[in-house]
């Protein structure tokens, strides 16, 4: 069976991303007319920004509309309880409410999924795959997400949720299961524990492919599980107010933008849309009828690249989850975020422990970036500095610190600034 190929919907996906802009274009005007006009707090929204929502005619009209975070949407509805204003539909037409940390109640729509299917087709995923899905069914919508995708695929599941590990794998013994669904940290734990039974996950089951999410997949624990089981393992990026955003084909090198939603990327500070290759803030706009979110603010951090791809998609590629929005500093007007700092010093071993410190001297921003290594010397500070500006794209002064000198509280930036 073919699991490299393949779409859920081959003539849209294939279609020049213009063409798919177009056509998110066209259904726009009437998701913000709905919304305006059946969800107070949406209409409360636009008239604050000075928007109408006839104003709302092309993609970059969008922008005009301010960002909501999430944090906006449980004030809301502590306000005015229960959904704050949002729904946008009477109660006889929801499915089903979730409820997610905050709290926060995230009502459904019939007929309204997360389009996860578009996905879990693309990680390939086949009618008739007999599948666990290991996400958690209670209160929070990850495993009613899965369960609906597999059902519209045709994939016979067992809704496990993250059970007793012997228990999985009897059953993905038992039942010939060809998909899992869950977190690949979860998987890798059932392997092993059945490598502890002698068995052999590889030989013993039969498991094609592995879909992930909700966790960071770095390449070792993507090689870990496909070695351990013989299968392939792609991952998706969504939220739980938004479902499936983004997912890799087989060619990974990214996460294709899913067609169902319009994801931007955003200055995390102002809310305006930022250009390919730029680091920002992921702002997802939803067609729901029920539940309508326009430039929600999810506070995690991408960017998106554009480029062919040889699986034949045409949606450029998220770059996969860099951090929160809550964890950046500015600094000399460049956003600065503990990931990238780590991600920039990774290369050099000889750097036991760091910490990059924000201070102000004559109205300037100084970053200091200290280091704690067992050989300081001129050159090493010299690459140190090279590789910081490189990935930074602002300048940093390396200075070294006594050995066991930097504090272990998990840190990376300090910012010491004072603004008064
Ligand atoms: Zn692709």
């Amino acid at each position: 069976m073919d699991r490299t190929t393949g779409f859920l919907n081959e003539e849209l996906e294939r279609k020049s991303w213009d063409e798919q802009r177009h056509l998110q274009a066209q259904r726009l005007g009437g998701v913000v007319a709905h919304a305006a006009a059946n969800a107070p707090a949406i209409g409360v929204l636009l008239r604050e920004a000075g928007v109408t929502p006839g104003d709302i005619r092309s993609l970059e009209d969008l922008a005009r509309v301010p960002v909501t975070p999430k944090a906006k949407l449980v004030e809301l509805q502590r306000e005015n309880p229960p959904f704050g204003g949002l729904l946008a539909v009477p109660l006889a037409q929801v499915r089903r409410i979730f409820r997610s940390p905050g709290p926060i109640y995230d009502p459904q729509g019939f007929d309204e999924g997360w389009g996860w299917e578009e996905a879990l087709c693309a990680a390939g995923f086949r009618r008739g795959d007999v599948c666990i899905n290991t996400f958690g069914y209670q209160m929070t919508p990850a495993g009613m997400m899965f369960d609906d995708a597999l059902g519209a695929l045709g994939c016979p599941l067992v809704p496990t949720g993250v059970g007793d590990r012997e228990v999985q794998i009897e059953i993905l013994r038992a039942l010939g299961v060809a998909g899992f669904v869950g977190m690949a940290s979860f998987l890798l734990q059932i392997g092993e524990r059945a490598k502890e039974q002698g068995l052999d996950p590889a030989r013993d089951f039969g498991l094609k492919v592995a879909f992930t999410t909700a966790e960071p997949l770095p390449d070792t624990l993507r090689n870990s599980v496909e070695s351990l089981f013989g299968a392939t393992v792609r991952q998706g990026f969504g939220t739980a107010d938004c479902g499936c955003l983004a997912y890799e084909c087989h060619a990974k090198g990214g996460m294709h933008l899913a067609s169902r939603a319009i994801v931007e990327i955003a200055d995390p500070e102002t809310g305006r849309p930022l250009g390919p290759g730029e680091v920002g803030e992921v702002v997802v706009t939803l067609f729901n009828k029920a539940y309508p979110l326009i430039r929600f603010g999810t506070g995690d951090l991408s960017a998106v690249d554009h480029g062919d791809c040889a699986c034949g998609r045409r949606s450029p590629k998220l770059r996969g989850w860099l951090g929160r929005c809550d964890q950046l500093v500015k600094v000399k007007g460049i956003f600065l975020h503990p990931g990238t700092v780590q991600g920039a010093l990774r290369a050099f071993p000889e750097v036991a422990a760091f910490r990059a410190v924000v201070t102000r001297a004559e109205s300037r921003d100084v970053l200091t970036v200290k280091v704690e290594t067992a050989a300081p010397d001129e050159g090493l500070r010299i690459r140190l500095g090279e590789r910081l500006r490189e990935v930074l794209s602002i300048g940093a002064e390396v200075e070294w610190a006594a050995t066991g000198s930097l504090p272990s509280d998990g840190k990376v930036i300090e910012d010491l600034r004072k603004w008064d």
